[in-house]
């Protein structure tokens, strides 16, 4: 049958025999029959059924100036983490400009150690069920250390930053404006910690449990690939250099030698950081436009 959202007004098809579902368009749960939003509040995502070792020393080995043999590093550790995260819907608008609008989904880490690593982060609309204590027994579960309250504050900031980058992008300042929020229930998110052994040195990643995104990850940079980086940044230097002696013979004054100079030696100095670690930090979870990740204007 054919179901209306209460929340976003979305038709969606579920199957006839289900009396709740949740909208896949802004993850509110609610009753089929009587569109009432569910009173349940405490949702998990199911874990994935890949093995998340397997999984980060795959996406490990396509990394530049991984090891060949990265896939055979020995796992000395995986725990499953239970991450608590509040979730919401805003529907935020400035009330002087009928452009300015935003509708978003978010979620707020409420605890754990993992709070920081997770902030920002895309979590997925679609998937969430009803809290199963049987299931999230497998891992490391953590209380939310924050209430929902402090966590709606902190979503009703996101959104304020996000009308008001909005604003600026058209030249207008924001004015009186609006948040509508709708709290969608606290969601307990695994997070897998994988620990590796390569060349007798540890290395850490987090892998998303859902679905096997790579949070976070280390991998040892092989020392060709280091040479290549530093190489690289002599080649910026050397740019820098050439830049700065053509300014300063078209300005004729050493200020365009320095000009030229200050940015090359800035992007050398970059890639020779890089180049120097022998671990190396990598995401899957790409982060354009980072500190407006779940803001896009409608
Ligand atoms: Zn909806």
């Amino acid at each position: 049958m054919e179901v209306q959202c209460p929340t976003c007004s979305a038709k969606f098809k579920v199957p006839d025999t289900v009396s709740i579902a949740t909208c896949p368009y802004c993850g509110t749960t609610f009753h089929v029959h009587t569109g009432e939003e569910s009173p349940e509040e405490h949702f998990f995502f199911p874990p994935m059924r890949k093995d998340a070792g397997g999984v980060l020393l795959k996406f490990l080995s396509r990394q530049y100036g991984a090891p060949a043999d990265i896939t055979g590093a020995k796992v000395t550790k995986k725990e499953l983490h239970w991450v608590p995260v509040y979730f919401f819907y805003l529907h935020g608008r400035s009330k002087r400009w009928s452009t300015i609008e935003e509708v978003r989904f978010v979620g707020i880490p409420a605890g754990s150690p993992f709070q920081g690593l997770l902030k920002d982060y895309p979590f997925p609309i679609r998937g969430k069920r009803f809290f199963d204590e049987s299931v999230v027994k497998k891992g490391r579960y953590y209380e939310p250390k924050m209430s929902k309250e402090e966590a709606e504050a902190i979503a009703r900031k996101l959104m304020e930053g996000a009308l008001r980058s909005e604003a600026s992008q058209e030249d207008k300042s924001l004015g009186d404006f609006e948040v509508e929020v709708n709290y969608l229930g606290l969601v307990h998110y695994p997070l897998w910690e994988v620990h590796y052994e390569y060349g007798g040195q540890n290395f850490v990643g987090y892998i998303d449990g859902t679905d096997g995104r790579v949070v976070q990850a280390e991998y040892p940079l092989m020392s060709g690939a280091r040479k290549k980086a530093s190489l690289l940044g002599t080649g910026v230097l050397a740019a820098g250099l050439i830049i700065g002696i053509i300014t300063a013979g078209a300005y004729g004054s050493a200020w365009g030698l320095i000009g030229g100079l200050i940015p090359g030696g800035a992007g050398a100095f970059g890639i020779f950081r890089k180049g120097a670690v022998k671990k190396r930090k990598v995401s899957e979870v790409t982060r354009v436009n980072r500190g407006n990740l779940y803001f896009k204007p409608m």
